[in-house]
């Protein structure tokens, strides 16, 4: 690679959470492989071409020796993927990727409006740490927030939905946990890669994190800045009818467990997932009028 000046933020530092799922992997749909890093999923998604693949997310802070081995354990001795795709560019999602690029040399992909925070220009508002629930929200002001710099090696999606080298698949975006969050979606079989859409933990209650007790939920609360915007893409994924889904955090969910969940939590995303008050919570009745 050239010799850019990429670099973390200067908060970056190693999270001590981790949960029982910590280094599970398995495909939940054909080529679609997810891999637990502490309490935070990547996927890999295997290409047409043999040995082809892209990696989806790149773990928490110091991960990138976790993902290297779990790249090569699934795909050979110095495989690398073909590019980076980001579902957003939060701590948790970005905390291996530097080391990743400076190894592989490969493309990184994410959302127009999620590149100011991925080139060093734009600070994500600080994680609220206010939100009712539990230790992982009280631990949020200590998680990393200062942008992380890849400079030229993110660029933007097509704007055209398609994803560079996964056909097949498409982007949706999906605002309100960040700006330019999006999930990728396979039409042939209605997989769902959501990021941090929805959960299938409840973020705030520090024993189901650890214990990855499945239950489908929004957004992780403390870092989620636009409750409307975010209801209205947990619609969005709802009406595509996924069959099966993995999000950043906690396991997979498919069939009826989805389907249902889904159901639940876009009917009542006012009483389930936006929190009852907080910095980002003005009043919750507001939210209620407009759905
Ligand atoms: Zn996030
Ligand atoms: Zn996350």
């Amino acid at each position: 690679m050239d010799d850019q000046q990429v670099h973390y933020g200067d908060d970056y530092k190693p999270i001590p959470a981790t949960s029982i799922s910590d280094g599970i992997s398995l495909e939940i749909a054909p080529h679609v492989h997810y891999h637990t890093i502490q309490i935070v999923n990547i996927c890999f998604v295997k290409l047409d071409t043999p040995g082809d693949f892209v990696l989806i997310d790149a773990g928490m802070p110091d991960s990138a020796e976790h993902i290297i081995t779990a790249t090569e354990e699934k795909f050979g001795e110095g495989a690398k993927p073909s590019a980076i795709i980001l579902t957003h560019g939060h701590f948790d999602h970005v905390g291996g990727i530097i080391e990743l690029i400076k190894r592989w040399n490969v493309p990184v992909y994410a959302h127009e409006k999620e590149l100011p925070y991925l080139t060093g220009k734009k600070h994500y508002p600080k994680p609220d740490g206010t939100v009712e629930g539990g230790l992982i929200a009280k631990m949020s002001p200590m998680f990393p927030n200062d942008p992380i710099d890849l400079g030229g090696h993110v660029q933007a999606l097509p704007i055209d939905g398609t994803i560079p080298h996964m056909t097949g698949w498409r982007w949706i975006h999906t605002p309100g946990h960040s700006p330019g969050h999006v999930s990728f979606f396979r039409d042939s079989d209605q997989t769902l890669i959501a990021g941090d859409a929805f959960v299938t933990v409840r973020q705030d209650s520090l024993y189901k994190v650890l214990a990855q007790e499945i239950e489908i939920n929004g957004p992780p609360r403390y870092l989620t800045t636009d409750w409307k915007e975010a209801w209205k893409s947990v619609k969005t994924l709802a009406e595509l009818n996924p069959s099966v889904a993995v999000t950043g955090h906690g396991g997979p969910v498919s069939g009826e467990e989805l389907s249902t969940g889904l159901d639940i939590l876009v009917n009542e995303f006012d009483r389930l997932a936006i929190p009852d008050h907080g910095k980002y919570v003005n009043d919750k009745e507001h939210y209620k009028k407009d759905h």
